[in-house]
Order: C-alpha cells, then structure tokens, then sequence
C-alpha cells in the first residue's frame, strides 16, 4: 500500500496571495486537509472538489469539532490508509499553532512528515499596517509572544523582564488580556507613553488598525469593540506607522 504523509502548512496570514508557492503545489495534491479557523476561505474555495476538506477550528456554529487530542489522531489515522494529508494552520505552523505538539505526536505514530513554514501574522500584519518590526533608528530587537497563556503552565511570560529586555513587542492573541498586558509592561519599566498599535483582521479587506499610546490603548480598545484576531505592536517602530501605511482595504 501507498505509505501516507501529513504536510504541516502554513497558510499565511489572510491574505491568499501571501500562501507559499510550495504550500500551493501541496494543497493541490491532497487527498484530505485538516484546517483550522483564520484560514482564507478563498484558499479552500480554489481547491479542487475531491480533497476532503475536514474542519477543525475552535466555534464552528453548532456543529460539534474534534477536541485538541482529537486532531492528531485524525492525522494519524488518514496518513495509516496511505493520504497524502495537509494539516493547514493560518500563519506559519510552528508559531503559537501546536504545530509542534502535532508533529511530535506523528513521530510517535511513525508517521512521515513535513513542515512547509507560512508566512506569520507576527511580522505581516506589523507589514501590512505600515509597521516595520525594526528599523535602525527605532528597533534592533524584536519579541513575539502569546497574550493568552495556559494558567495552568508554570512556565510564563515574564511580562516586566520583556518590557525593557527588547525594543519592539509582538503580542498575539492578546486582546482579551489587554489591560492586564500593558499594565506589566509599565510595571516593567515601559513609558506609559510608548506607542502601541493594534491590528485587527490584518492583510484582509476588513483590516483596522488603532494606534495610541500604552496609557491611551485599554480604552481606545473598548470604544472600538476590537475583537479577535488582532495583533499588537509595542514599540517606537509605530511612530513610523502614520508615513508608511499604504494598504488600502
Ligand atoms: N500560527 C499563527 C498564529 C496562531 S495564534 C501565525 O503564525 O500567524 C492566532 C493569533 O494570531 C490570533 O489570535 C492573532 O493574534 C494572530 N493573527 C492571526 N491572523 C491574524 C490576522 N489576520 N490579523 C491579526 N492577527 C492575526
């Protein structure tokens, strides 16, 4: 029998246009794709009709999803009756998806993988808002981390260390934990002045983004209603923001 494989793709961030080349020629070739929310609908629509398509994203309406433990068996499973599968993932695979976790679980079963990298959310949605993540004059170091940590992990983000340790600060899924988030920050030696932007739905028609300061930003958030997916920018680089915005939706 034909020896199966699982793909672990990144999808970019939103917009198709920003799918790898190989990601493209990988998805082509599928028998069966395991894909998450946040993933372009344009990319799937593309696909031809056969490839069975199987949702696994948090919120789907009504309709039950597979818990977290559930997906690697689906992957497993798939890839024992000889499919060629592609777990798809918005952004890049290994950046805050469980990509890691997955891939570990495959090597465990013994089953052949890859990981084709997408282009993340960190560093294009900063792009596509007229953020440079660094720049000479602002920026030489940049940190990417979760505002949405597991309370149950030991292991947590010493917000007050980050706050002077770098020059510009990535937060993804950080919008529920805003206030608490800048307030760290401050705690940690941050200017209470330090701009901030936030970007919502980033690289897609229904991009926003919202620039303020930290001690502007916990209110200006509740006015706007910003919701998820956002990314957040802390740093002097969004000073650069209003001369270099160019993406129009
Ligand atoms: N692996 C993904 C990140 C997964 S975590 C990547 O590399 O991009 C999911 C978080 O990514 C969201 O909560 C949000 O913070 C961010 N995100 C993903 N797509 C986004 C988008 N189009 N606009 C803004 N933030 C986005």
């Amino acid at each position: 029998m034909k020896k199966g494989k699982v793909y672990l793709v990144g999808a970019g961030p939103g917009d198709p246009g920003l799918l790898t080349t190989k990601a493209r020629d990988i998805l082509a070739r599928a028998d069966v794709i395991v894909y998450d929310r946040l993933i372009a609908r344009q990319i799937l629509q593309e696909l031809p009709k056969h490839i069975v398509k199987i949702y696994v994203g948090k919120r789907s309406g009504t309709h039950p999803i597979p818990g977290q433990d559930a997906i690697p068996r689906i992957l497993v499973t798939n890839a024992e009756k000889g499919k060629l599968v592609v777990r798809l993932k918005g952004g890049d695979p290994f950046l805050f998806g469980r990509g890691g976790e997955e891939a570990q679980k495959l090597r465990e079963a013994g089953v052949d993988f890859e990981i084709v990298p997408g282009i993340t959310s960190a560093l294009a949605v900063p792009a596509y808002a007229g953020i440079p993540v660094t720049h000479r004059k602002y920026a030489s170091s940049v940190a990417i981390v979760t505002g949405h940590e597991d309370p149950k992990k030991s292991e947590r983000v010493d917000w007050k260390k980050l706050a002077t340790a770098v020059d510009t600060i990535i937060v993804l899924m950080g919008v529920g934990n805003l206030q608490s988030i800048l307030k760290s920050l401050v705690e940690g030696g941050c200017n209470t002045e330090t701009p901030v932007a936030i970007v919502e739905r980033g690289t897609t028609k229904r991009q926003r983004v919202t620039v303020g300061t930290i001690r502007t930003m916990t209110a200006q958030a509740v006015e706007r209603k910003m919701k998820p997916p956002a990314v957040i920018i802390v740093g002097d680089v969004v000073k650069l923001q209003k001369e270099l915005s160019w993406f129009k939706t």
